[in-house]
């Protein structure tokens, strides 16, 4: 999931790897531990929603996410299945920090490329690779689902046991 210095959890180093921000700077948050899990998702809403070919999440804890400098704000975005997905913005550059789902405040889905190191987490999974582009070509080693995927059977036991905190 993480390289060494991460996941030793709350040193120095892990503190610097895992801070992030907006284009402007206006924003700017730590991660105060490695993530639960980090995820690549190929689906065609999260490629509408970045522009890009994908977007990398880091599933952590809301009260791990730690904002130094502004506001993040809100907004929400239609999805398939009707289930919230609120997107926390810059307000004043518009470049996405976070997203929540399905209504669960205390978890969040940050994306990892507006860490200062976007290198320092790599996915421990991809899904709905059934919408990838087809140039993109899967690392050998990597957990890869055509849709989505059964955390209990991927998770290591601590990040479950963190998920259990969350949702009892
Ligand atoms: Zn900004
Ligand atoms: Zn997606």
């Amino acid at each position: 999931m993480t390289d060494a210095a991460i996941k030793s959890g709350s040193n120095d180093d892990a503190g610097t790897a895992l801070a992030g921000r907006c284009a402007c700077g206006s924003v700017r948050y730590r991660m105060k531990t490695a993530p639960m899990f980090v995820h690549c998702c190929h689906c065609l809403d999260c490629q509408r929603q970045t522009g890009g070919a994908f977007v990398l999440n880091a599933l952590i804890e809301t009260d791990r996410i730690e904002v130094s400098e502004g506001a993040p704000v809100r907004g929400d975005v239609p999805t398939d299945s009707g289930r919230p997905h609120g997107i926390y913005r810059c307000p004043s550059c518009g470049v996405a920090g976070w997203s929540e789902y399905g209504g669960v405040a205390a978890l969040r889905f940050v994306r990892i490329g507006t860490l200062e190191r976007p290198s320092a987490l790599t996915p421990d999974v991809h899904i709905y690779t059934r919408s990838k582009q087809p140039w993109i070509v899967l690392p050998p080693g990597v957990p890869a689902f055509e849709g989505y995927y059964d955390s209990s059977k991927l998770w290591p036991p601590a990040s479950l046991d963190r998920r259990r905190a969350l949702f009892g």
